[in-house]
């Protein structure tokens, strides 16, 4: 599932091909995705444009200029291609807005495609005087790359949890936009055991993992940049490869520090990756 380097990498992809554009056409071929999508949705869209691309957490929210939000979560298997020319749609594509300079269709810059083949994804549209009551994004925690965001926040909110430290950083009421990859990778870089108790993050620790978090995600979205840059042709899909991992899905292979076997423990139902010497 894309976590936050993912999601901010297609951010930077579809910002500068929507931001100040219209949409000239909007296709939406099925009611539902995870959930039913707004009724009417491809009426509401035709015509308006769009202000502001953001992102918080896994989710990218794009502002248009009648102070809607069209809302974009990429689910488990959600991804966007830009096309630069009229694309045949497949199955699994369920929504393209056709993207142009003025309100007219004659000469479209961009077909931004939505493709979903197993449709966990979903998209919303609601008004933006609403966000900050959004049921998706009313609880949610800071943004790990944020200024709310540091050792001394980590340290707080994770105060009296007495559950696993791994269980804590995927609390998306707690921090935003860390899943299960990124979680392990960033416990990797701080030396601590996912099965710690997250309540045992203070001084130094919290300090180690505060940083690695920030580093771990940072490099995954120089990490997008560059995929973009090498994969998203004109027509591509947005390049969203996760690269350059340390632990995540290498079970069995030589830790990079110390090359004691990289271990797989399940937490939750959720796969965790770590070095049983490194990591304590
Ligand atoms: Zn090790």
């Amino acid at each position: 599932m894309p976590e936050l380097p993912e999601v901010e990498t297609v951010r930077r992809a579809l910002a500068p091909v929507l931001e100040q554009r219209y949409i000239a056409a909007a296709f939406v071929g099925r009611d539902d995705l995870r959930w039913p999508l707004p009724p009417n949705l491809a009426a509401r869209l035709q015509g308006r444009r769009f202000t502001h691309v953001a992102r918080r957490g896994k989710y990218v929210l794009m502002t248009l200029d009648d102070q809607n939000v069209l809302l974009l979560h990429l689910g488990m298997s959600g991804s966007v291609r830009i096309h630069d020319r009229a694309p045949t749609l497949g199955r699994h594509d369920h929504i393209m807005l056709t993207m142009a300079d003025g309100e007219q269709a004659t000469s479209p810059t961009h077909y931004v495609v939505l493709n979903d083949p197993r449709r966990f994804g979903w998209v919303d549209l609601f008004a933006l005087s609403t966000q900050a009551s959004y049921k998706l994004l009313q609880h949610m925690g800071p943004e790990p790359l944020g200024n709310a965001f540091s050792a001394e926040y980590l340290q707080t909110a994770f105060k009296g949890r007495q559950g696993p430290v791994k269980n804590a950083l995927l609390n998306q009421q707690l921090i935003a936009g860390i899943g299960n990859i990124y979680a392990s990778e960033a416990l990797f870089h701080a030396g601590i055991s996912p099965r710690r108790k997250a309540a045992t993050i203070a001084g130094g620790r919290a300090v180690r993992l505060a940083a690695a978090i920030v580093k771990t995600l940072r490099a995954a979205i120089e990490d997008g940049g560059t995929s973009l840059r090498d994969h998203v042709q004109p027509g591509g899909e947005i390049g969203y490869f996760v690269q350059r991992l340390a632990v995540y899905g290498r079970a069995g292979e030589a830790c990079q520090i110390c090359t004691t076997p990289i271990k797989m423990l399940v937490q939750s139902g959720r796969s965790s990756f770590y070095c049983p010497r490194c990591q304590r």
